[in-house]
């Protein structure tokens, strides 16, 4: 079975067409499905017309949040409640092309456990979200400890394999692309050209996208950790050359240097061993962090010659 997992958020010009599209997708593949929708706390008629749709047709499941509790979270209630053999997750907005799943589904038989749609375009995307998803894409990837798939939103199809080990992560900060990633299981890619929203406004703004972006940064990257031994090393390094210096001044050249040049040299090494001392604060803190969200220390992918 597979199992569509759509996090809805004011979504009522969408829903329909989506439904039929995957329907029609369906009747190609020809496997049993559900479709799970998440209604976010949506404030138009977005839960009516699934009401509808789900009267007709019990494939269709509905969760409605009390609230809106934003994309990841609702795609984590979704994820939490799906069944199937392999499970999609996508946007409500037609944004992710219900035909893309096609070639996905394929992917998938042929034994990838992680197929991730990947987009060829950011067309009519503000000018700041092209630039800015580049340079961050790059910097994540560049400090991250997980090799981060580039261009991949969460369009993206999980074995239950996969879907067993991110229900089974408690940490509350979720990006869920970089947790999927972070798991390790076998992974490719489908290309497709990122289409611009068919109805509706996006609900990502600009400060949701920042939550994001932070959450990726540091959840899944050490260069906010590394700052500061960077910063002190370089600090130091600084001071003692200035030091250095000096010193080769006043024997070599007999010049006088006033006390106060003295502690300035001084004071900029002690900054330096200041930076460093924050950033051993800082793996404290980092260690006491994955502790506390407690992820599987490492995930098994086949035992051989154990018996059960
Ligand atoms: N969404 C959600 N809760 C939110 C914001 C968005 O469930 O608080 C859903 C939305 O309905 C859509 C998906 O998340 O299905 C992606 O949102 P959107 O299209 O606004 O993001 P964009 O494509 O602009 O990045
Ligand atoms: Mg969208």
């Amino acid at each position: 079975m597979l199992s569509f997992v759509i996090p809805a958020y004011n979504e009522e010009k969408n829903v329909e067409a989506i439904y039929s599209r995957i329907k029609a997708l369906m009747q190609e593949i020809k496997e049993p499905f559900e479709i799970i929708f998440i209604n976010d706390g949506s404030t138009d008629n977005t839960v009516e017309k699934l009401k509808n749709l789900a009267q007709n047709d019990n494939s269709i499941k509905i969760i409605s949040l009390t609230r809106n509790f934003g994309h990841q979270s609702a795609l984590t209630a979704g994820l939490k409640l799906a069944k199937g053999d392999a499970t999609i997750s996508m946007d409500c907005d037609l944004q992710d092309p219900p035909e893309v799943i096609h070639e996905m589904y394929q992917k998938w038989k042929e034994g990838f456990d992680i197929v991730y749609a990947r987009r060829l375009n950011y067309r009519k995307d503000h000018f700041f979200k092209k630039i800015g998803s580049k340079i961050y894409y790059r910097i994540l990837n560049k400090f991250s400890f997980v090799d981060m798939p580039r261009n991949v939103g969460d369009f993206r199809l999980i074995d239950k394999s996969v879907l067993y080990e991110i229900n089974n992560m408690p940490e509350h900060s979720r990006y869920l692309r970089g947790m999927v990633a972070w798991t390790g299981f076998s992974h490719t890619y489908v290309d497709y050209y990122r289409p611009d929203r068919v109805e509706g406004e996006s609900a990502y703004s600009l400060s949701k996208l920042a939550r994001l972006g932070m959450d990726g940064m540091f959840n899944f990257s050490v260069l906010p950790l590394r700052l500061g031994f960077y910063l002190g090393l370089i600090t130091i390094f600084f001071g003692i050359g200035l030091l250095l210096y000096q010193i080769g001044d006043v024997i070599i050249n007999g010049v006088y240097y006033h006390l106060y040049k003295w502690l300035i040299v001084v004071l900029f090494i002690f900054m330096g061993f200041m930076f460093m001392l924050m950033w051993i604060i800082g793996e404290y803190i980092w260690r006491i962090f994955n502790e506390v969200r407690s992820r599987p220390i490492y995930i098994i992918k086949e035992k051989i010659n154990f018996e059960e």
